[in-house]
């Protein structure tokens, strides 16, 4: 097992931020993480476990050994006449999972296609878009557990899976190295999701009225290819904060005032939109330097190029501040910041 010191993590992260981790370490298989679990340096700290670095801003240099999740692999656990079970190694892309779940006309993750980062990452912040959630399609995962030194098997309700959150990002955060993921999919009359966004909008501008879920992918492909910026274009991790969720009187006082505010039913309340917030305090196209605030998206922050993580944290807090400032919300990042 090969430890590495000093290494860039610049080609790690989407941000394309320039920081160092001390100890470096990339994992093929569950047999060489259990032997990395033996060295002094994972025992001697916490580690920290990457995968795409689509989630992650790095603010300083990491003095942590940081295990690069490459465990790959895609396997058929179980069938039946409506569903499959697939498990797919933690080090996997999504999207080409997404792709690959297509291919085989396994139905249920069309709806997240085009999300960066890893099979493993997905249920730490339980990655959703266009009215899908990974928890939807969520069977199992398998994790070496720090604390007893031996791999676990947890199910869905050990996750206590939320928008944007999990055991892994809250109570047992850096407890868990997730090494493979199990889905339950849909093998034969999928289940699709239109009503989200645009999708039913791109699917009537391309006459489709039977739509199979490579027409589905296709259509949050086209809308989400027009709105995010591609990471390996301009330095970003998609939304930075999470849309606030506010109860009823927050949101009639809110609407009060600014009558056109976008909301959402949501099972706590009223959820807000983020990025409509950042943009009326007059952020969306904002620059300075090489940091900024993306022109079609306001949640997205970009890296123009040279950015230190610090200089985007101070941006994301200046935001923080004026809509707190202008509405009274307090935005909560949905990155990592690391
Ligand atoms: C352009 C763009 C668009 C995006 N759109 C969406 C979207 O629509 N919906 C959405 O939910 N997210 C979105 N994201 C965020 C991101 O893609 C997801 O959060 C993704 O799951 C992160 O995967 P990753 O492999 O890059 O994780 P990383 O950024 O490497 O890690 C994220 C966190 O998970 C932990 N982690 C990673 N792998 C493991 C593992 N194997 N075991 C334990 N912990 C682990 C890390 O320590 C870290 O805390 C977007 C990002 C970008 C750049």
């Amino acid at each position: 097992m090969l430890i590495e010191r000093d290494i860039s993590l610049q080609q790690f992260n989407t941000f394309g931020v320039e920081v160092k981790a001390k100890w470096f370490a990339a994992i093929t298989t569950e047999e060489e993480l259990q032997a990395l679990a033996q060295t002094d340096v994972f025992q001697s700290g916490v580690p920290l476990v990457l995968g795409s670095g689509s989630n992650i801003l790095f603010t300083q240099d990491v003095e942590r050994l940081v295990i690069l999740n490459s465990i790959k692999g895609i396997r058929v656990v179980e069938t039946s006449l409506d569903v499959v079970r697939v498990a797919f190694g933690a080090g996997e892309n999504w999207h080409d999972c997404v792709m690959h779940c297509i291919k085989h006309n396994w139905g249920g993750i069309e709806n997240l296609a085009l999300i960066p980062g890893t099979i493993g990452a997905a249920p730490v912040q339980n990655i959703g878009a266009y009215g899908v959630e990974k928890k939807d399609v969520f069977h199992s995962l398998k994790a070496w557990d720090r604390m007893t030194h031996a791999f676990v098997t947890l199910f869905s309700d050990d996750c206590t899976f939320g928008y944007r959150s999990s055991i892994f990002k809250t109570t047992a955060k850096d407890r868990y190295i997730i090494t493979e993921v199990v889905l339950n999919l849909s093998a034969s009359s999928h289940a699709l999701h239109l009503d989200y966004g645009a999708i039913r909008e791109v699917l009537k501008k391309k006459e489709i009225q039977e739509p199979t879920i490579r027409d589905v992918a296709q259509a949050v492909m086209d809308i989400r290819s027009s709105k995010l910026p591609d990471p390996k274009v301009l330095g970003n991790a998609g939304s930075f904060f999470k849309n606030p969720t506010v109860d009823q009187a927050t949101f009639e006082r809110l609407k009060s005032a600014h009558p056109d505010i976008p909301s959402y039913p949501s099972a706590g309340g009223v959820k807000l939109a983020a990025g409509w917030l950042i943009e009326q305090c007059g952020w969306k196209g904002f620059r300075e330097g090489p940091c900024g605030c993306y022109d079609k998206q306001a949640l997205v922050l970009v890296n123009y190029g040279g950015a230190t993580g610090a200089k985007l944290l101070e941006l994301a807090q200046r935001i923080q501040q004026s809509v707190q400032h202008r509405f009274g919300l307090q935005l909560e990042a949905e990155v990592n910041l690391l």
